[in-house]
């Protein structure tokens, strides 16, 4: 069955090594090359130093939930057959945090539980990352 839901723009150049990594069951962001600062989303330019471009760098795809929400009614119809679901700000073991969606049943999770990155291949292109709890 075709994938019918958004997808991100493989050919966006400031995003591409991001999803090239996830494809390989990576997880990879930037990271400045002057200051160091880890960054999410990928930027042309540093926001805490103003450099332009950056290293990638694979991370744990280790973290804790933050805070999340639960989705009863989907924001876009392509995901009308998956509510409810759970989107959470995961805050990573290096510090970062990342939204994602969290895999399984919404009632079974809780703010601080570990979760960890899952690599969700959706087309022949296209891996997403979502999160499930590291239990
Ligand atoms: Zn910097």
């Amino acid at each position: 069955m075709a994938y019918n839901k958004p997808l991100p723009d493989l050919e966006n150049e400031v995003e591409a090594p991001h999803w090239q990594a996830a494809k390989q069951g990576r997880l990879s962001v930037q990271r400045c090359s002057e200051c160091g600062y880890l960054r999410w989303p990928p930027e042309t330019i540093c926001p805490e130093c103003l450099a332009r471009g950056g290293d990638w760098v694979d991370l744990k795809g280790e973290g804790e939930i933050w805070s999340f929400a639960v989705y009863y009614r989907a924001m876009n119809p392509a995901f009308a057959d998956e509510v409810p679901y759970a989107v959470a700000i995961v805050r990573l073991s290096e510090g970062i945090e990342m939204i994602g969606r969290i895999k399984g049943s919404p009632d079974q999770i809780s703010i601080g539980d570990k979760v960890r990155a899952v690599f969700v291949p959706v087309t022949d292109e296209v891996t997403l990352v979502q999160w499930e709890p590291a239990r």
